[in-house]
């Protein structure tokens, strides 16, 4: 099987066929670099059995690189032509037909996957990367990778270790899936259009057990919004909302390990659990 990807002549006489100009609003930056979708594609260690979910496939460039390596796609793309599209483009290319599903939905309400992909690999839309990949990680337990391109200060935030400026709730969020490290950086004149921010690739990998259950993840979740909503405070005050008052707090932090003196951004995962344990209802 040879595919053969998209340059940027193609990229754009696709967009003209659709009569699709690129929106901010979708975070439409199509990448146009065939070296830049491989560099992806080998970042995520694809294997030519597994079967891949790409968020946002656009016109295909990313797409066409995953399924080159004999992997399947389920591609979920929120903009009708687009996925409309899609198919027949991998087709023209020299992709067998079933390599391919396309499902035409916003990716942010997806509750069942075709062909429960085991890893994901996208180019995400920036101005929803972070509750995307929340979303995803949450809902489809099946995911147990993967590697995505998303802005660079996004990038770090995901990547970042407690007591480092960038650390926050998305952070601590998710790392209750398991570990995430920067993968690549990528320039920014392999979009169309060009974007006005950097991106970096980051790549995540599931713990093989999940940390807790639903129960105790959504209370997690609720302590670490509340610590880092008032982050410059000390945590016996910035969570005394949530468990009454500062006093309650400072004796639930104690009885979970954790200095009431401390602040939000000095906290592990592992450290916000503990603290939802101890207190595990509203
Ligand atoms: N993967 C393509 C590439 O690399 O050239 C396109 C990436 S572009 C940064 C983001 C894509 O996500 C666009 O195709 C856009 O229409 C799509 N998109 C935006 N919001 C979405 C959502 N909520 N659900 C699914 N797709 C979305």
């Amino acid at each position: 099987m040879t595919v053969s990807l998209l340059g940027a002549a193609d990229i754009r006489r696709l967009a003209a066929d659709l009569d699709v100009t690129p929106t901010k609003k979708l975070g439409q930056n199509f990448v146009v670099d065939a070296n830049t979708v491989r560099k992806i594609v080998q970042a995520a260690r694809v294997q030519p059995s597994e079967r891949v979910v790409e968020i946002g496939p656009g016109l295909g460039s990313l797409t066409l690189a995953i399924l080159e390596t004999g992997a399947s796609v389920t591609a979920v793309e929120i903009d009708h032509r687009l996925a409309a599209r899609l198919p027949q483009t991998a087709l023209e290319r020299g992709v067998p037909e079933g390599a391919l599903t396309v499902v035409d939905a916003d990716a942010l309400r997806v509750t069942s996957l075709p062909g429960e992909p085991t890893v994901l690999v996208a180019n995400l839309p920036y101005n929803v990367s972070v509750p995307v990949l929340l979303h995803f990680l949450e809902t489809f337990p099946y995911l147990q990778r993967g590697v995505v391109m998303v802005q660079a200060e996004v990038a770090e935030r995901l990547a970042a270790q407690p007591g480092s400026k960038i650390y926050g709730a998305p952070s601590v969020k998710a790392a209750w899936y398991g570990p995430w490290k920067l993968s690549g950086t990528v320039s920014r004149q392999v979009f169309w259009p060009v974007p006005n921010v950097d991106s970096l690739l980051v790549g995540f990998h599931r713990d093989p057990e999940p940390r807790g259950s639903e129960q105790e993840r959504r209370r997690t979740f609720e302590i670490v919004d509340a610590a880092f909503n008032q982050r410059r405070k000390m945590l016996r005050q910035a969570l005394s909302g949530v468990f009454g008052s500062s006093a309650q707090a400072s004796t639930v932090l104690e009885s979970a390990g954790v200095a009431p003196t401390a602040r939000g951004e000095d906290l592990t995962v592992d450290d916000y659990h503990r603290i939802a344990l101890v207190a595990p209802v509203s």
